[in-house]
């Protein structure tokens, strides 16, 4: 039997170039099973694409504020002009089966004993940032797991909690037991570290470890179909700056 061997994806944001190179790189990591921490959809050019994918993987999903956005027909006047442009593009694309699917995903879930949620587990619905560890320790008090997996912020990152709370960038993390963590895995389709190159997160329940990966994929092709899409043109400059 094969070791169980997760990979944690999200924040794909409709990026099939970035998705295609992270699910070929996972699969040759011996990868056995997936977990996405949502937003699958907005931003880039390819949202049907990549929630078909997710939705044929049968895998642990929860819902991103984008993926909220692009399922009900809230008003976008509050949006950033470029943010809501693409939200209503991305609406337009999806059936009305998509939006659904979209629209029931739940805001928290769980897999082998990690929590997984997309923005904090302090008022998942309100999608807060968490990128200091004083809003870390805020969602720390609902997290009853020792190790939580999230995204949103689009920055890979680890807040450790044993007194206090740390963050610390990682490529590896040893899960030390007594304490707690909160792990960013990065994002598929839009890094914002500046490194463009595709993040996601490998665990591995046996022997307690995270494994950040970065994954280079053609970019070019992904602000290709942004620009045939007519979408804003800085998403696709952003792709190459990793930001
Ligand atoms: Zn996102």
């Amino acid at each position: 039997m094969s070791i169980e061997r997760y990979a944690i994806i999200g924040d794909i944001h409709a990026n099939w170039d970035a998705l295609e190179a992270v699910l070929a790189d996972a699969e040759s990591r011996g990868v056995t099973d997936y977990v996405c921490v949502g937003d699958i959809v907005g931003y880039n050019a390819d949202p049907v694409r990549c929630l078909e994918k997710i939705q044929s993987m049968d895998c642990v999903v929860v819902k991103g504020n984008h993926d909220h956005y692009c399922s009900n027909d809230m008003p976008l006047h509050d949006f950033h002009p470029d943010a809501g442009s693409v939200v209503a593009w991305t609406r337009d694309q999806l059936s009305a089966e998509q939006m659904q699917y979209l629209r029931d995903l739940p805001l928290v879930s769980r897999f082998a004993g990690v929590t997984v949620v997309h923005s904090t587990l302090d008022m998942p619905d309100k999608w807060g940032y968490v990128f200091d560890p004083l809003e870390a320790d805020a969602h720390f008090s609902y997290q009853t797991t020792p190790c939580c997996v999230y995204g949103h912020t689009h920055v890979p990152v680890v807040f450790e909690r044993q007194h206090s709370v740390v963050r610390h960038a990682f490529t590896r993390v040893k899960v030390t037991l007594g304490r707690r963590y909160f792990i960013n895995v990065g994002s598929v389709g839009q890094p914002r570290d500046r490194d463009p190159r595709a993040a996601y997160t490998i665990y591995e329940p046996k022997a307690r470890t995270f494994e950040l990966i970065r994954v280079t994929y053609d970019i070019a092709r992904a602000q290709a179909r942004i620009r045939e899409a007519k979408l804003p043109d800085r998403l696709a400059q952003r792709l190459s700056l990793g930001k």
